[in-house]
């Protein structure tokens, strides 16, 4: 399969936008590139007692609508390009579903699997004393990503406030509940994604009560199963991939017992009733809506063809090629684009943000509600572009994101 530069693909989607909007050079030139980017060594103690240097990033992609919002990745793979790349996709994730924030992105160049528990709290601490003085609730609010979690922002926000002497929650979003942390945060990825399929049933007469099928049952996945028939008051789940392999049962599969089996088992496989399958043909079954939620490029040249779904709802970054978005589009299969499809989370760490500035903590029927409401209007939006200039999803969402951050830089004087 062809490989990508990530960043090359952000920047092509970009120039392609500003065809369309026919934006000046000056403004184009401004949005292909960070605002800011930050790179720094990490001196940090081993358990062993030695010192390690790491080295650690934090990209700034854009400032003009609000404070950047992106999350931070412990992976040892990571390249400023990657970063680059995923910090212009939180811009225009946060522009397309209209909130008052830029993007971001973040990492350190380390392998967290050989690390203990000490070390990655070291590093962590280490990387905010490199960066405190540009993050921040009015400046940069980093978020969870690749090998991260809410403990590591626990430890962020803890050094954060240490260093500036304040309470400052806000300084970082998915903390733990006691710290600050957002009721329904943890579920906004994969509702904000049903949410999504829930309009696009209704708007393209697809049957909520037809099969789905799942790739990736991790925490997206298996929230995605049971939120599926909660809000869509139906709907048959047939098949369901993680690492392990995938499973298939044409009568059905309870998502609920199969998040009790994964538990248990660590993997799907071997779940009673159903009959283990081919992962690459659950993503070729006929079924209303296919959610891929695990892999980059999962729909490539290789598969777009055989694709029967009638709605993809992309909840994992960049799981379709540009080759194979061109083929689904001319096959008239329906495509809920990552900046859309999975703005869920950072529309709940948007709503953390709030929440921490007023220090007053919502319940989480209104998390749930707003949440609702802000991704029912981005939804409505892009498809009604999609629609009227009979263009891809893809290409709607980000016609209204660029033009938003576009008019932001305008508006400000910067082009
Ligand atoms: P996760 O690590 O909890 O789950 C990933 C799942 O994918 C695991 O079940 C793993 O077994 C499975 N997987 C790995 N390789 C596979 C393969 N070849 N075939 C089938 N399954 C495979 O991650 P997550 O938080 O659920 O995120 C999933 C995707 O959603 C990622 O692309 C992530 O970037 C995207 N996403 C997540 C969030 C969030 O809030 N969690 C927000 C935006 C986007």
């Amino acid at each position: 399969m062809q490989s990508y530069n990530s960043f090359e693909v952000a920047q092509t989607e970009i120039k392609a936008a500003a065809k369309v909007l026919n934006l000046d050079k000056a403004t184009l030139d401004l949005l292909l590139w960070p605002q800011r980017e930050f790179k720094f060594t990490l001196p940090v103690k081993m358990d062993d007692g030695a010192t390690k240097i790491f080295h650690g990033y934090r990209i700034q992609h854009n400032f003009a609508r609000g404070p950047a919002k992106g999350g931070i990745r412990f992976h040892p793979d990571e390249t400023i390009d990657t970063m680059r790349a995923l910090a212009g996709w939180m811009t225009w994730k946060a522009a397309v579903v209209d909130l008052p924030l830029g993007g971001s992105k973040g990492g350190v160049v380390c392998d967290p699997r050989k690390m203990s528990a000490r070390e990655l709290e070291n590093t962590a601490r280490a990387y905010v004393r490199a960066l405190w003085q540009h993050i921040g609730i009015d400046r940069d609010v980093p978020a969870p990503d690749v090998y991260t979690n809410p403990q590591t922002m626990a430890w962020m926000m803890d050094e954060y406030e240490t260093i500036t002497n304040q309470h400052q929650p806000g300084v970082m979003s998915n903390k733990p509940i006691s710290l600050g942390g957002s009721e329904g945060r943890r579920d906004a990825t994969a509702r904000g994604g049903v949410v999504a399929v829930r309009e696009a049933c209704a708007t393209f007469r697809v049957d909520p009560d037809g099969p789905y099928a799942i790739q990736g049952f991790g925490s997206t996945g298996q929230r995605t199963a049971m939120f599926h028939q909660e809000l869509l008051g139906g709907g048959k789940l047939i098949a369901v991939s993680d690492s392990s392999g995938a499973i298939y049962n044409p009568a059905g599969i309870n998502p609920r017992d199969l998040v009790g089996h994964k538990l248990r088992t660590g993997s799907v496989s071997g779940f009673p009733g159903a009959e283990s399958m081919d992962p690459d043909s659950l993503l070729e079954l006929n079924v209303a809506v296919l959610y891929p939620a695990a892999l980059e490029n999962a729909i490539n040249i290789g598969n777009a063809r055989r694709i029967k779904a009638r709605i993809i709802c992309e909840l994992a970054n960049g799981p379709t090629t540009p080759q194979a978005d061109k083929i689904l589009f001319e096959r008239g299969v329906h495509v809920i684009p990552d900046i859309l499809a999975n703005a869920g989370g950072v529309i709940g760490s948007y709503l953390e943000m709030v929440q921490n500035r007023d220090t007053y903590y919502w319940d989480e029927a209104l998390v749930r509600q707003r949440l609702d409401a802000t991704l029912t209007r981005a939804y409505q939006t892009v498809v009604s572009g999609a629609t009227a200039r009979r263009i891809p999803m893809r290409t709607s969402a980000m016609l209204v994101a660029v033009a938003r951050v576009a008019e932001a830089c305008k508006l400000r004087g910067w082009v």
